[in-house]
């Protein structure tokens, strides 16, 4: 069973994005102590935790992890993840198919890299592009996209029933705070290579992508592959939330140490 959330979209409730604020942050000030103790209570607990599962080898975790450009996928990876150890984790992005993967299904590529039992597997997009991108720009026609995602639920079945717990993100931040991101690339050197004109067609898009991801959310939110919307626009609670998540899902997993097939005391060293 999966504890609920208040960021949980709960199966079965349609999801209106409009309902909720990307700029929610409880409150709380960046450099609040409370703030700081509670990023770092969650990714201690998170490196604990990873050590078990991986040393267990039976369960393993997937965390896919959805947004708007600049919604912060990149950053959350490198801020949430640091500090696990990277042998038992996978990060995979998932660009545009190339012509092999499209002369497959589209799961064919997903399914590849989820996680193999005792690892963490982070998709950054995912098999949602599939009803998110290809329906914006319907690069399939509307029955081939409509049918995905009864497929998808399908898929992640398969896998929540195989051992891989499922996390989705969605971080949402506002179309006035990507804007502000999108300058910040501009003005930045550093930063142009994380920019692409293309983003700004996207940008146009805005509100059918918003109309795709409501769909997306309300039709896969599933008992055993929940969605999580974050509130997105501050990139420090944005953290938080999704390092308190991870722990969460890592918790419930409950992994053990396994217990040794030998007898440790019997064993004399020379
Ligand atoms: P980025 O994440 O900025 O490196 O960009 C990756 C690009 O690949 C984005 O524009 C995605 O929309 C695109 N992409 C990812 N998956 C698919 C897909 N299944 N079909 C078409 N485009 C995709
Ligand atoms: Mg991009």
């Amino acid at each position: 069973m999966v504890v609920e959330h208040p960021t949980m979209v709960r199966p079965g409730t349609r999801v209106r994005l409009d309902e909720i604020d990307p700029d929610f942050h409880e409150g709380l000030g960046k450099r609040d102590d409370e703030v700081k103790e509670r990023l770092k209570q969650a990714r201690d607990a998170m490196r604990e935790l990873q050590e078990r599962l991986y040393a267990e080898g039976e369960q393993s975790l997937l965390i896919v992890l959805q947004a708007m450009d600049t919604g912060g996928k990149d950053g959350t990876i490198k801020h949430v993840m640091r500090g696990l150890n990277p042998v038992g984790v996978c990060v995979s992005s998932f660009k545009v198919p190339t012509p092999e993967e499209l002369a497959h299904d589209f799961l064919w590529r997903v399914h590849q890299r989820v996680p193999r039992r005792g690892q963490i597997a982070v998709f950054n997009r995912s098999h949602y592009e599939d009803v998110l991108v290809v329906r914006v720009h319907e690069l399939v026609p509307e029955p081939v996209w409509r049918r995905r995602y009864e497929q998808i639920n399908e898929f992640e079945r398969l896998l929540a029933e195989t051992g891989t717990r499922i996390v989705k993100l969605f971080l949402y931040i506002s179309k006035e705070e990507q804007r502000e991101r999108l300058q910040k690339r501009l003005d930045n050197p550093d930063k142009h290579w994380k920019f692409s004109p293309a983003d700004l067609e996207e940008r146009e898009l805005w509100d059918d992508y918003i109309a795709a991801y409501e769909d997306a959310l309300t039709l896969c939110a599933t008992e055993v592959a929940p969605w999580f919307v974050i509130p997105a626009n501050r990139k420090w609670y944005r953290n938080m939330i999704v390092a308190e998540l991870i722990e969460g899902a890592l918790r419930e997993m409950n992994p053990q140490f396994p217990e040794p097939d030998f007898d440790p005391r019997q064993i004399v060293l020379e």
